[in-house]
């Protein structure tokens, strides 16, 4: 990996064209999802410079850091929540997000229809299966998958996907096709899986967002540990 991030994105989208090609898909079904967490401001300006409009960020106060006075500047910006949200932050998260990735459970729901209201408008939502059944990640488990899907629809919350995040200590195939056949048997058809280390395996079990953040911005810099550690 070169240390220039224009580099790094076109190396990155060459290899979601070859894993899409690959796979008999077209690249542009597979949305790349710049992590700017960790990130210093100078290596998110030249990532927009680069071209790149879709970023990813894990926590709704870095988030408004990094995006709140880019997004005046930058009108065609699309920004996903891909962290835990806090029922309290989920009107905060709603002003500033496009797309939250990580509902996970009915209060989230509950609180994010409510705040979709007072903004006078709702924002695409992706619900996070927790596909290992890790205690300490968030998510909900993939036997309520179904019952909790149906509770989001029942009270109007636009699921339009599913994302998960394998355990690290385990091949990340056997959950990408869970969350594929859980998204399948709903009729959901965005799969948010695959980042740095796995998003072309990712994009051959049908990954339709892929979150990446190292391969593209080399290692975080700033507030987070280890390198790839997920959330
Ligand atoms: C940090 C993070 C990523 C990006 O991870 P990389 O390994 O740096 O590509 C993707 N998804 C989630 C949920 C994350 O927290």
């Amino acid at each position: 990996m070169t240390q220039d991030v224009a580099s790094n994105l076109a190396a990155v989208n060459r290899r979601i064209a070859a894993a899409a090609e690959a796979a008999g898909r077209q690249a542009s079904d597979i949305t790349l999802i710049a992590v700017s967490k960790g990130q210093v401001e100078a290596r998110i300006d030249e990532a927009l410079a680069a071209g790149q409009r879709v970023f990813g960020e894990n926590r709704v106060q870095e988030a408004q850091a990094h995006w709140v006075s880019r997004r005046a500047a930058q009108p065609d910006l699309e920004l996903h929540l891909i962290g835990p949200l806090q029922t309290n932050k989920a009107r905060d998260a709603v002003e500033l997000f496009d797309v939250i990735q990580t509902v996970d459970r009915p209060k989230l729901v509950d609180r994010l229809v409510a705040a979709f209201d007072r903004a006078g408008r709702s924002r695409d939502c992706f619900v996070q299966v927790n596909t290992g059944e890790e205690p300490q990640k968030a998510g909900i488990w993939p036997e309520d998958a179904d019952e909790f899907i149906a509770y989001c629809r029942s009270i109007e919350l636009p699921v339009v996907g599913l994302m998960c995040i394998p355990p690290l200590s385990e091949p990340p195939a056997p959950h990408f096709a869970l969350l594929r056949s859980i998204a399948e048997r709903n009729g959901v058809s965005g799969l948010s899986m695959g980042m740095s280390a796995d998003f072309e395996t990712a994009i051959a079990l049908g990954a339709t967002h892929v979150r990446v953040g190292t391969d593209v911005f080399g290692e975080r810099q700033v507030g987070y540990g280890a390198p790839a550690a997920g959330a």
